[in-house]
């Protein structure tokens, strides 16, 4: 909370902020640990050019490959469970994006640049139609019981804002790969708890 006000004020926003660490091959990404302006992942694909078996928001959502190869693995096992109508809303953020999306949010509302796990490639929202929100549905469900399955964790579950500093979205799921996904969800740890950081 103290970065996220610090951070307020503009050009020293990341003055006594850790870099961004690897951990092993796991990237955290959060408000103390946060992405340089010029970071890009490397091999970014476009999802709308690739097969998909999932609906889009937009034909302009990026992310890696193999962040790609992950989730189309994983929703078109969910299509084959007759388990339909995923509409993925946003992949990667470039950290100029990033800054628009901080600039035009009402306090608290978004990361700052840098801080937010989309410059990653490695994360993507989704939802499906409904009245109700998305954690309502059984697309949601599941996502929870299969996703780690295929390498991905819901990155800000409910009752974990004190821990991952952002309240709970349903719709935010980040790849790790399969066995750092599966312990974290039998120990339902999460990133930063996992990492110890
Ligand atoms: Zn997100």
């Amino acid at each position: 909370m103290v970065a996220l006000l610090a951070g307020s004020f503009g050009l020293g926003w990341h003055f006594g902020v850790e870099s961004t660490r690897f951990h092993g091959k796991i990237l955290l990404v959060n408000e103390s640990h946060r992405l340089d302006a010029n970071y890009v992942p490397d091999e970014l694909v476009n999802l709308y050019q690739q097969r998909h078996s999932f609906r889009m928001a937009s034909s302009e959502i990026y992310l890696t490959r193999q962040t790609y190869e992950a989730m189309e693995r994983m929703f078109h096992a969910a299509e084959e469970a007759d388990m339909n109508g995923y509409i993925v809303t946003s992949g990667y953020r470039s950290y100029q994006r990033q800054q628009e999306v901080y600039a035009q949010s009402e306090p608290g509302k978004a990361q700052q640049p840098g801080a937010s796990e989309h410059q990653t490639g490695l994360a993507f929202d989704v939802t499906v139609e409904t009245n109700d929100g998305f954690e309502s549905t059984p697309q949601y469900a599941w996502l929870m019981q299969h996703a780690h399955e295929y390498g991905f964790i819901q990155r800000y579950p409910a009752n974990k804002a004190d821990i991952t500093g952002i309240s709970y979205e349903p719709w935010h799921y980040r790849y790790v790969g399969v066995d750092a996904a599966t312990r974290m969800h039998q120990t339902g740890q999460t990133l930063e708890e996992f990492i110890g950081g």
